[in-house]
C-alpha cells in the first residue's frame, strides 16, 4: 500500500499519524506511541479489495453467502509497506433483521493483538478485548471452513460488539444499531478473502460512514 506521503490516522483514536523519520521506522501517534497507520477508507471496488488482500497479514473476512440484501460498503487496513497490514476491516450495509428505520451496518475486523483497530471502530478503549471477556457461554458463532468459532459480547453503548479469536487473530463484529446483532442468532459463515481459488460476485454499495 503506497501510504508514504499520504495522510494516515491512528487506528485507536483517529488522530493524525506521524510518518516514519530518519530516526524511527515506525508510524507514531502522540497518545499511543508506535502504531499501525490506518489509511483512508477506500471506495468499495473489486480492484481496491484485491490490493488490500495482497497486503494483508491477517484474514480479510467476508460473510458468505451474504445475509439477504446486504452489500459490501468499504474496507481498510492498518499497517504500512514495511509491516504489511496487521489489521483489516470490511464494512457491510443491509436491512436490519428486526426491521426499523434506515439500513443496518456491520464491520468485521481481523487484527493482531495490540493493533486496536477493532476497539477503535467499536468506540472502546482497547486495544484488545481485555482478560475477562471470554468467560461464560459464547454469545454467537462464526463458521470458517468446517470449524465453528465462538464469539462473546463485549459491553458497549449503542452497538452490538462480538469478539473472538479466529485463525490466530482477533475477530471483531460490530453492528449498528445493536438490534442488528440478531443477525448472529444463526452461525455466520465467513471466508478469508486471502485464500486462493475463490471467486465471489460481491455486490458493492456506497462507502460506509462507519469506517
Ligand atoms: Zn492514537
Amino acid at each position: 500500500m503506497a501510504i508514504v506521503g499520504m495522510r494516515a490516522v491512528c487506528p485507536r483514536c483517529r488522530d493524525e499519524a506521524h510518518a516514519p523519520t530518519a530516526w524511527s521506522s515506525a508510524w507514531r501517534c502522540d497518545t499511543h506511541g508506535e502504531i499501525n497507520p490506518l489509511a483512508p477508507a477506500r471506495l468499495p471496488t473489486p480492484e481496491g479489495l484485491r490490493a488490500l488482500v495482497r497486503q494483508a497479514r491477517v484474514p480479510l473476512w467476508l460473510p458468505w453467502p451474504l445475509p439477504t440484501g446486504w452489500l459490501v460498503s468499504g474496507f481498510t487496513g492498518a499497517g504500512d509497506e514495511r509491516t504489511g497490514l496487521r489489521g483489516s476491516a470490511l464494512a457491510l450495509s443491509g436491512p436490519n433483521p428486526l426491521g426499523g428505520r434506515g439500513p443496518a451496518e456491520m464491520l468485521i475486523i481481523a487484527e493482531e493483538p495490540g493493533v486496536g483497530l477493532g476497539a477503535g471502530l467499536a468506540g472502546l478503549p482497547g486495544p484488545d478485548p481485555g482478560d475477562g471477556f471470554a468467560v461464560g457461554h459464547p454469545d454467537a458463532t462464526v463458521q470458517v471452513g468446517n470449524h465453528d468459532a465462538p464469539l462473546w459480547l463485549v459491553e458497549s453503548d449503542s452497538q452490538a460488539v462480538f469478539v473472538g479469536e479466529v485463525a490466530a487473530s482477533w475477530l471483531w463484529l460490530v453492528l449498528w444499531p445493536d438490534t442488528a446483532g440478531a443477525l448472529l442468532v444463526e452461525p455466520l459463515p465467513l471466508r478469508d478473502l486471502r485464500e486462493p481459488d475463490q471467486e465471489f460476485a460481491i455486490p458493492f454499495g456506497a462507502l460506509s460512514p462507519r469506517l
